[in-house]
């Protein structure tokens, strides 16, 4: 009997493997998602749709794509929504990239990219991070080829933490091809405090080739509700319109995203929280003896290698998440959580000495 076969280009692609489940929501530092409760107002403007849920939501995002307008002043044909940013970067590759196409990103980094990127059936080109685990933009530049279409660069980088400087980023942007597509993905820009770190926004004007992504999943709080953004030239946003499925983000997802554009004082101050307590919580570790880059993201990284799943299952009933082999990411919870994770690892590193 023979059975329906998917392309090939999927068996090398794994399943997305997310964060663990944890004792409770508290307890769960795997997924780098904000540990502030929904703003009473984004609630209820999201529950007011509920009433509306047996008609199809705004498909033209008509309301979000003019409060994003509104918040970056910039056109609403600069911008493309969709069920998170992870769906709009599936997007936008499967708009730019075909088999015989190249693409150039950092490793480690996203775990989502290797699937977006597989997935087209393009040729993917991976440059290791620096040993402080920064973008290595020059060696990035030196993987780019006539065949490359797409670089993606993740600053803050996850899992690792630092950004890539606006000094770096312009560098590279004057050394690649015009019609390579440069995607800055922003998706913990909100927490940055660097005032070096490159910001894609602010390149988009002169640089036509650049997409930025953000998304209200991670500063705004949004993770359960799905949305995240383009910006980018009307080409290039039109590109990812119409690689998105239709009807993608619910009514009461969009009505969310808007009502936290407008509290976005009320939302920074959150995130300034959680910034003060991340730079707490890398002190703290280095006190400690632990070697954690910088970060400018709601999460810190522990370079532990080999011993990463051990420290990782030490850390019950606090969930973290480990790369084999490499390190361990931990994200910025609750004061009481963060003050547990900090006492589970300074056990260890003691357990060590
Ligand atoms: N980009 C990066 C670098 C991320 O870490 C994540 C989430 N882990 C995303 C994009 C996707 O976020 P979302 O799909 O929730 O918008």
């Amino acid at each position: 009997m023979t059975t329906p076969r998917a392309r090939q280009a999927l068996d090398g692609i794994p399943v997305y493997r997310p964060g663990k489940a944890a004792l409770s929501d508290d307890h769960k530092l795997s997924s780098n998602e904000n540990p502030f409760p929904p703003l009473p107002g984004v609630m209820e403007r999201a529950a007011a749709e509920l009433g509306r849920m047996n008609r199809y939501p705004d498909a033209g995002m008509t309301d979000l794509y003019e409060a994003l307008s509104a918040r970056f002043g910039l056109p609403v044909d600069h911008f493309a929504a969709g069920t998170g940013s992870v769906a709009v970067l599936f997007a936008l590759l499967s708009a730019h990239l075909e088999p015989g196409d190249e693409i150039v990103y950092a490793w480690r980094s996203f775990e989502a990219y290797p699937i977006a990127a597989d997935l087209t059936g393009a040729t993917t080109v991976r440059v290791p991070l620096r040993p402080d685990a920064t973008h290595d933009l020059d060696a990035m530049a030196a993987a780019v080829t006539e065949r490359t279409k797409v670089v993606l660069v993740c600053t803050p980088n996850n899992p690792t933490g630092p950004v890539v400087t606006a000094e770096a980023l312009t560098g590279f942007l004057a050394s690649v091809r015009d019609d390579v597509l440069v995607v800055v993905d922003e998706a913990y820009v909100e927490f940055v405090r660097d005032p070096l770190a490159a910001s894609g926004l602010a390149l988009l004007a002169e640089h036509p080739n650049v997409v930025v992504l953000r998304t209200f999943s991670k500063a705004y709080g949004l993770a359960g509700l799905r949305v995240g953004y383009a910006i980018a030239r009307p080409e290039v946003a039109v590109a990812i319109r119409k690689a998105t499925p239709p009807f993608a983000v619910t009514d009461l997802s969009q009505a969310a995203a808007v009502a936290s554009l407008q509290s976005h004082d009320e939302l920074d101050r959150r995130v300034d929280a959680i910034v003060e307590a991340r730079v707490a919580m890398v002190d703290a570790l280095r006190a400690q003896g632990w070697d954690v880059p910088d970060t400018e993201a709601n999460f810190v990284w522990l370079p532990l290698g080999d011993d990463a799943l051990d420290f990782a299952a030490a850390c019950d009933p606090v969930s973290v998440r480990p790369f084999a082999g490499e390190g361990v990411r931990v994200s910025i919870g609750s004061p009481e959580v963060n003050a547990q994770l900090l006492s589970i690892a300074g056990a260890w590193r003691s357990a060590r000495r």
